[in-house]
């Protein structure tokens, strides 16, 4: 059984539906899935008490403190969160011997350049929240146990909050939106994300040495003006997209422009990166029967 921390999260969500907890009452399981009431983030001890008694064939972490702005005031709690609660759950899953999956960000990197980030390229996080993801990438390795750090961007599917979502709402009532040209990355499917956890959990099992630092998102890369419009003519809205600068979009925490990620590494465990354009299709056809 794989262990989930998160439960209503874009990623948790999509691993439920991949590994669903029991089919019936007398199934095993594949995953179980821990909500912030069974597993609160902030109490960095606490995870790593459930990963115990559980005994897990392996541990995932789809939860995060995923709000990026207000990390800049509240930058402590988001460490606690995105920093100390890993590495428990890291240091845990090495004492258990089992596979830590662990979802990144990137954040991490300074978005110099236009040149696509290897795994191994150093950090320069522009802001709290990239610091807060950095420190628990930081302990994850320092726990020296069998481990993936998956560093994804720009993540988006038929729940939560998100960029497609906001989109859709804009485009069904304005003409015209405005959106940011000058930031570049790969949009990318919280169902890829999840599906590619499960590989990796699965694969450390086996093969320990794979343990190390991953890129995954979307491609090809765009930038939010030329997102938005994929969007628009995906779901046949009218609404045309002004390119701005983000000087013009001012937001509290600093935002990376080049968040481009070389994912060549993920052959390693025989996976491909994944066409965010796809993912679009089955995310807005997943929204439209959630509206039926
Ligand atoms: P969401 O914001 O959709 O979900 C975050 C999840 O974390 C929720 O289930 C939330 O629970 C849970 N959570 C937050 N704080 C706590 C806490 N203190 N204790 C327990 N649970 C908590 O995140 P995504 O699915 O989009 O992100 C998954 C991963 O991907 C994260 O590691 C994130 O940093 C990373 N990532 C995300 C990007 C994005 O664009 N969203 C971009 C790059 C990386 P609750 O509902 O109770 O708040």
């Amino acid at each position: 059984m794989i262990l989930v921390f998160g439960r209503t999260g874009q990623v948790a969500r999509e691993l439920a539906r991949l590994a669903p907890e029991a089919r019936s009452a007398e199934d095993v399981p594949e995953a179980r899935f821990l909500g912030r009431d069974e597993a609160d983030l902030g109490d960095a001890q606490a995870c790593a008490r459930a990963i115990l008694e559980a005994k897990p064939s392996a541990v995932i972490n789809a939860a995060a403190w995923t709000a990026v702005d207000r990390a800049e005031d509240e930058e402590a709690q988001a460490t606690v969160v995105n920093g100390e609660a890993p590495g428990a759950m890291a240091r845990a899953c090495a004492e258990l011997g089992i596979p830590f999956v662990h979802i990144s960000t990137d954040y991490v990197f300074s978005g110099e350049g236009t040149r696509p980030w290897q795994p191994e390229d150093p950090a320069g996080p522009l802001g709290a929240y990239g610091r807060s993801k950095l420190a628990g990438e930081e302990a994850v390795r320092a726990a020296g146990g069998t481990h993936a750090i998956l560093r994804t961007s720009w993540v988006f599917s038929a729940h939560g909050a998100n960029f497609v979502k906001t989109m859709l709402r804009h485009g069904a009532t304005r003409e015209t939106v405005s959106v940011v040209m000058d930031q570049i990355g790969g949009p990318t499917p919280a169902a890829d994300i999840a599906s590619a956890c499960l590989t990796m959990a699965r694969a450390l099992a086996a093969r320990p040495e794979l343990s190390g630092t991953y890129h995954l998102s979307g491609g090809p890369d765009v930038s939010w003006a030329d997102f938005a419009r994929e969007i628009f003519r995906q779901a046949d809205l009218p609404c045309r997209v002004q390119d701005i600068p983000s000087s013009d979009y001012p937001t509290r925490a600093h935002r990376p422009a080049n968040s481009r990620m070389d994912n060549s590494a993920l052959s390693r465990f025989g996976l491909d990166r994944p066409d965010w354009r796809q993912g679009l299709a089955r995310v807005l056809a997943d929204l439209q029967e959630i509206s039926e």
